[in-house]
């Protein structure tokens, strides 16, 4: 058991010493940068995001050989910084938070030991506007009620679904709701945020297994943080030093006489044993061709774990056009799809925006002036005469069009949320999946779900290919499914 300590603290130790190289500076790593030989690597790991990184350095402590394949042209995934749009700050078009900090987060725990700057979300003041005032407490009372009596009916209802079969839709709880005035900014921060989907797409089950990790996470001291550095820096630097080949597309992988081949952009390359962190959009759009195809478990586990989708973007302006100094959250309240917005964004003149599922879908779609309009308008409408001081810069993500996510984050079809379990079983004792959608728990969808969830993949690849390894807390299912 002290091994196990040992090896785990190694992997966090080691991540900490190459954010350290990095930290606040990602985007061009200096990673080794292998040819395609003859080599056959211990582990292929397919994807530089948070699970990759953690299955690729957990492989690396064991002193075995690991190749980073990274369609991109770089490390973090879902995990992005714009760096270049605003001097004053980086900007996360990804992942923000430090989730669920407070049953452990063991990304946070490495972001603490270098020392950034870390402010807990408690501490960002919130204000709720209703048209051009700030919300009265009897529209604020009601919101409240129905958000409150959401999250409620979700945590009693989901823990009465004794077996996944019967599940049924978020909708079912949500839709008793539907005649409150401020449902749509009810059912935004309680399931569409959770999941990017509507209720009537999302399970109860799925939902109640994360609510019920920290059924109030931005209104808990101590439970969620943002990072001044950009949280997309921070993952890309763990990256560092790993030997990695970005901007290579893997297109097949084949399960060969001894372990796997693997087609890509850049040639072939042979493992032993593979893990797979791409998204389960991906996965499901045919993003990788499998040889064998797949088997129809895991591809059923694959189509029940489809991607909603998140948008960020954020403005820029020549002065602040708040009534109100320093970052703050502002809460839209009104009748349409909610939006949220970070008011001068880290005390500068920027402002980031927050649309969920079918708003955040629309949004996506339209053009980049069309996306500026329409921004600016949901803001007049809170703080008229604001727009006339925007400056043209402007940066927006695209995670439902980008087709190496095809989405921002898994939610599971009612029915299906055992199908994050199922993904995690070993296919043929050498294909290894990993990636948020095989988070368990209550860090399903996050970051450090994902980097689990890649360091609990590759104790199912090292140990298909005979390292001892005696980690017992990140084990993956014992259950290997013929390929
Ligand atoms: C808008 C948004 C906001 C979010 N907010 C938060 C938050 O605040 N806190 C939090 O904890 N989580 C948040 N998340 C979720 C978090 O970002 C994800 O859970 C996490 O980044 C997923 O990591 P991953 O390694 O599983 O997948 P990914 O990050 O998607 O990594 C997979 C990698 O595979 C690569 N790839 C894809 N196809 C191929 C291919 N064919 N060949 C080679 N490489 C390929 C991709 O380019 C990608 O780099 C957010 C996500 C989004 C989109």
């Amino acid at each position: 058991m002290k091994h196990d300590l040992d090896r785990r603290s190694f992997v966090i130790a080691g991540a900490s010493a190459a954010a350290a190289a990095l930290a606040g500076c990602a985007g061009s790593p200096t990673n080794v940068t292998p040819q395609p030989t003859n080599t056959t690597y211990d582990v292929i790991v397919v994807g530089a995001g948070a699970a990759g990184i953690g299955a690729a350095r957990t492989i690396a402590s064991y002193g075995r050989s690991v190749l980073l394949l990274e369609a991109q042209d770089r490390a973090g995934g879902r995990a992005r910084c714009d760096n270049t749009t605003f001097s004053e700050v980086p900007f996360d078009l990804g992942a923000q938070f430090f989730g669920h900090v407070r049953s452990g987060n063991p990304l946070y725990a490495v972001a603490q030991s270098l020392g950034l700057q870390l402010v807990d979300f408690t501490t960002v003041p919130t204000v709720t506007y209703l048209g051009a005032v700030p919300a009265p407490q009897s529209a604020m009372a009601s919101f409240v009620a129905t958000a409150g009596g959401i999250i409620t009916q979700m945590l009693v209802q989901g823990a009465l679904i004794a077996d996944p079969a019967g599940d049924y839709p978020v909708a079912d709880i949500t839709d008793s709701y539907a005649g409150d005035t401020y449902y749509e900014n009810a059912v935004g921060v309680t399931v569409l945020t959770e999941t990017g989907a509507l209720p009537s797409a999302s399970s109860t089950l799925d939902l109640f297994n994360f609510t019920q990790a920290s059924p109030a996470p931005f209104l808990t001291p101590g439970d969620s943080f943002v990072v001044k550095t950009g949280m997309g820096n921070f993952i890309a630097s763990l990256a560092n030093g790993l030997p990695m080949l970005t901007n290579v597309t893997v297109s097949r992988i084949s399960s060969a006489a001894s372990g796997v081949t693997v087609e890509t952009t850049n040639g072939t390359y042979h493992g032993n044993a593979i893990v797979v962190t791409t998204s389960t959009g991906v996965l499901g759009a045919g993003g990788i061709e499998f040889s064998p195809v797949l088997p129809t478990v895991t591809s059923d586990a694959i189509a029940g774990l489809p991607l909603g989708v998140i948008y960020k973007s954020a403005l820029g302006f020549s002065r602040n056009v708040f009534p109100f100094t320093g970052m703050t959250i502002v809460t839209q309240l009104s009748s349409a799809p909610a939006i949220t917005y970070f008011a001068n964004f880290w005390g500068a003149n920027i402002v980031e925006f927050l649309a969920d599922a079918d708003l955040a879908i629309q949004i996506e779609g339209m053009s980049r002036s069309g996306q500026i309009a329409y921004l600016l308008g949901r803001l007049e409408q809170n703080f008229p005469g604001a727009s006339a001081a925007f400056d043209g810069r402007f940066t927006a993500s695209n995670w439902a069009s980008n087709r190496y996510t095809v989405g921002s984050y898994s939610h599971a079809k009612v029915g299906m949320s055992q199908a994050r379990t199922t993904l995690r079983q070993s296919v043929g004792n050498k294909l290894f999946f990993a990636g948020e959608a095989t988070a368990v728990g209550g860090d399903i969808t996050l970051l450090q779900g994902a980097y689990n969830a890649g360091i609990a993949a590759a104790v199912g690849a090292l140990r298909a290919i005979g390292v001892a390894v005696s980690v017992s807390d990140h084990r993956p299912e014992v259950v290997n499914i013929e390929w």
